[in-house]
């Protein structure tokens, strides 16, 4: 009997619960396993409980795991900070990156993406509550930022990501008012459907506000320890 059958359970659980409660339907909210300082063998039994999008936020620690679970049918999410030096690895084997919030990232990104794999699938960042931080573009630049990474000939730019200062759930209304404003304009990108917001914590509001993909570390493995 594999223990986290029964913990992916219950989270699929609680989001069916809030999908219900927020007169959403449930195919339209995906389930991201954040897997970050979780061993190999804990994603391969994840695996084998039927979750297949795992999220990483450290470069080394998530090649080394790709390596180890290659046999795998794994679909690999970036959800860390995107350096500048560092894309040429995420270009070449993750499958989806969130953290992109400058030009320059994703003219990398799409530069150093094979022409010979699928376009690497971007979500935007955006610093939806004006947080003290240099991660994600301002809410005023991502028409701009839309239109030009739209135009990349190897990705596929998918919708934004936010990640709001703990108990600020408001802020996924406005991450979900600024997601409809692109799919609004005349020029929208092609693929736009997705709204990464909502984790542990706070995926009822972010389920309630509009989130396509919740991205669920502790809830799926239990408490990270970061001591090793
Ligand atoms: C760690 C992390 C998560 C998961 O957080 P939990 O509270 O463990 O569910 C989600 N998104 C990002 C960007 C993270 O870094």
């Amino acid at each position: 009997m594999n223990p986290l059958d029964a913990t992916r359970n219950q989270v699929l659980q609680q989001i069916a619960e809030a999908c219900q409660h927020a007169g959403r339907d449930v195919q339209d909210v995906s389930l991201l396993a954040v897997s970050k300082t979780q061993p190999s063998t804990a994603l391969a039994a994840m695996y084998a409980a039927g979750q297949r999008a795992f999220g990483e936020n450290y470069l080394q620690e998530a090649l080394d795991k790709i390596e180890a679970l290659a046999d795998l049918d794994i679909e690999w999410h970036f959800i860390g900070h995107v350096q500048r030096n560092k894309t040429k690895h995420l270009a070449d084997k993750f499958d989806w990156v969130h953290g992109v919030d400058r030009l320059i990232i994703a003219e990398r990104l799409s530069n150093q993406r094979e022409a010979t794999q699928a376009p690497l699938n971007i979500c935007l960042q955006v610093n939806i509550d004006s947080q003290d931080t240099k991660d994600g573009c301002q809410p005023h630049e991502v028409a701009d930022l839309v239109a030009q990474i739209s135009q990349l000939p190897h990705l596929c730019l998918r919708g934004l990501m936010v990640i709001p200062a703990p108990n600020n759930t408001p802020a996924f209304r406005d991450a979900k008012a600024l997601f409809d404003q692109v799919k609004a304009q005349h020029a929208q990108p092609q693929h736009w459907d997705t709204l990464s917001m909502g984790m542990s914590g706070d995926l009822e509001a972010a389920v309630a506000a509009g989130s396509t993909m919740l991205r669920i570390g502790t809830a799926l493995f239990g408490a990270r320890d970061y001591s090793k």
